[in-house]
């Protein structure tokens, strides 16, 4: 966040006097209370100051780094993921790419019968499937899948930097985000390199504001 010159005097009186009210502040500025009250709750807002009732305003402390760490850490895969699209162990490569294609998505999930996930489709599985002369519509998903447990998932309370660092890890470029049922693991998202591009500009347009 850029801070306004004002704003950064005030970081300085701050830091120099805290616990200092709010009153005290605009005295040694020369300027009324409430002139300063959009940049006191600004730099509160941010976590530069804290302010206690009765006590006044004392510096936390916090670089602009630290700060904007503390932000990307709640960051949480639940306020990110996007819907997913499942396709049955049985379907054929042939309906998978057209899935792929109509749901406008790069990674496919598949599920078994009770709905539970068994597999991962990528682009690339299904191109390498369909290279040669096979007939695609007999040749059902679950022979090219990446299957359980070999699949790398992610849950909707988990931090949304922790599941980018497994797609880095795992040179993938989706997860699904899954619920625990007693029957097994049921896909209820997915987090894919656009929706952590998504948070990456989210936090530096707000940031902006
Ligand atoms: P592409 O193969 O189109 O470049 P990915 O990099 O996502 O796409 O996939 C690479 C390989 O990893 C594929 O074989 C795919 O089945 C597998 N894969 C994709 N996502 C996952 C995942 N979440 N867990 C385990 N394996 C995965």
């Amino acid at each position: 966040m850029e801070l306004s010159e004002r704003q950064e005097i005030i970081i300085e009186i701050v830091k120099e006097n805290g616990p200092i009210t709010g009153e005290q502040i605009a005295e040694k500025l020369n300027l009324s209370r409430a002139t300063l009250r959009p940049d006191l709750a600004i730099l509160t807002m941010a976590g530069y100051l804290d302010a206690r009732p009765r006590v006044g305003y004392f510096f936390t402390g916090k670089t602009g780094s630290e700060l904007l760490t503390e932000k990307v850490k709640k960051f949480k895969v639940k306020q990110f993921q996007s819907v997913p699209v499942v396709v049955k162990e049985d379907a054929s490569v042939y309906d998978a790419i057209s899935t792929m294609f109509l749901g406008d998505v790069g990674t496919l999930f598949v599920v078994n019968e009770p709905g539970c996930l068994t597999g991962v489709l990528s682009r690339k599985d299904l191109l390498r499937a369909s290279l040669g002369n096979q007939d695609l519509n007999n040749i059902p998903v679950h022979i090219i899948m990446t299957r359980m447990p070999n699949i790398t998932v992610c849950r909707s309370e988990d931090l949304l930097i922790e599941s980018a660092k497994k797609l880095i890890d795992k040179q993938i470029d989706g997860l699904p985000v899954v619920k625990d049922m007693p029957e097994g693991l049921h896909v209820i998202g997915r987090i894919t390199k656009t929706n952590i591009t998504k948070a990456f500009v989210e936090l530096i347009l707000d940031e902006q504001v």
